[in-house]
């Protein structure tokens, strides 16, 4: 069956009814991304960016500007491109620590680049000699931000060892910094999938004793990413809570009167953005042999042993259910899932099965290795299996739910 870009499937079942895929199908929920950006445009106390390394489907960039998400995190010169080609108002903010001199250039110069994270002096240096114009001067509209080491001890994914300046040289940076421009920030990652708001309480801390040694004024404080999705045995608490801490500990910071807080989100963002219909090509046991893998949307559950959810698509579901593990497609044995993916007892090759919540980080990192990785795109109307912003969230401390525009 050929299918139009703009055809809407009710769910997986009706995508296997209709197509009965030979590869993978990811399965987008457009309607899912806008209620997270409403949700943080609505909630969140400050700017709520994109960080588009989670999913930088354009699809998907043009469903967040929809949304009115302005802001987008950018990390390379390649995303700098991607997001000015498909979002030409939209505000990029450059956020890897550690750039190319010609790709600095080339943000600032063509596609209006004009914030900046660095963490360290020679980074400095490098934007500073990379934005002058003609004549060597100096650019005058800089925005920078010195990027803090945190702690990552509450996060599933680590951000902590990589990037950051520590507390001995972040007052030093910072007013190195200022030289240089007028609008200067803070930012940090509390490490991805942050299970308790007390890890932005932990950063702000410390990026409170960093502004307080430094003595210079300070515009903007970014808290990053991190913030939870849902996923099988990660279940957090509700996002009201990690907005109303930070708010709290950032109104207590010594920063300007009218200095502004952001966020860059990423997986929440786009997790519930996407899920993926696989076929069970082989059945060895209690182990699956999927047409998709570690080389495909499921890196993050071969290398970190993330469980996502599943649920079987064939007339199997409702039998007794029974703990399965993936092998993906590629002929490498680290191709493996380990799980557990409950699904139904009697689950067989032929069948097909629809694993949740991959649109962040899952989607994205696709790679054609071996020759797998081709995959068709649809859109479904169904609800996400799991969702942080539907009001079903137990016991959330403040009311969680947010109205579709
Ligand atoms: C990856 C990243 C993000 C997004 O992180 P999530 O955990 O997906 O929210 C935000 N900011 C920076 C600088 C990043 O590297």
């Amino acid at each position: 069956m050929h299918i139009h870009p703009d055809d809407v499937f009710v769910d997986a079942r009706a995508v296997v009814h209709a197509l009965s895929p030979d590869e993978p199908v990811i399965l987008n929920r457009p309607h899912a991304a806008v209620r997270a950006a409403r949700f943080f445009i609505e909630k969140f106390p400050g700017k709520s960016l994109y960080a588009v390394k989670a999913n930088p489907s354009p699809d998907l960039l043009r469903v967040l500007w929809d949304a009115g998400i302005t802001h987008y995190d950018v990390a390379s010169i390649s995303e700098v491109r991607l997001v000015r080609a498909t979002l030409p108002q939209a505000v990029l903010c450059f956020m890897h620590p550690v750039k190319t001199p010609a790709a600095i250039a080339e943000a600032y110069h063509r596609h209006g680049v004009k914030t900046f994270s660095l963490d360290t002096a020679e980074e400095l240096t490098k934007i500073v000699d990379a934005c002058r114009d003609g004549e060597g001067n100096s650019a005058r509209d800089l925005r920078l931000a010195v990027r803090l080491r945190v702690s990552s001890e509450y996060s599933e994914l680590s951000l902590a060892s990589k990037f950051g300046c520590d507390l001995t040289e972040a007052p030093r940076l910072l007013q190195r910094a200022r030289q240089h421009c007028d609008w200067l920030g803070v930012c940090f990652h509390v490490g991805s999938q942050a299970m308790s708001p007390f890890a932005f309480v932990q950063a702000l801390d410390r990026t409170r004793a960093a502004i307080a040694q430094a003595g210079v004024v300070i515009d903007m404080i970014d808290v990053g990413g991190g913030f939870p999705s849902i996923y099988p045995g990660l279940e957090p608490p509700a996002m009201e809570d990690y907005f109303a801490i930070i708010a709290r500990h950032f109104e207590a910071l010594p920063i300007a009167y009218n200095a502004e807080l952001w966020c860059e989100p990423g997986r929440a963002l786009c997790a519930e953005y996407s899920s993926l219909i696989v076929r069970v090509e082989r059945r060895r046991g209690d182990e699956l042999f999927i047409n998709d893998g570690a080389y495909g949307a499921l890196y993050d559950a071969a290398h970190v042993g993330w469980r996502f959810p599943v649920r079987a698509l064939g007339d199997a579901e409702g039998e007794s259910m029974q703990d399965f593990s993936f092998y993906g497609p590629t002929c490498d044995d680290a191709d493996y899932m380990q799980g557990p993916f409950a699904l139904p007892a009697d689950i067989e090759a032929g069948d097909y099965v629809e694993i949740g919540m991959l649109g962040a980080y899952g989607a994205a990192m696709k790679t054609g290795f071996n020759g797998f990785g081709n995959a068709q795109q649809v859109v479904v109307a169904d609800e996400p299996m799991a969702s942080i912003y539907d009001g079903s969230r137990l016991k959330p401390a403040v009311d969680n739910v947010v109205s579709l525009r």
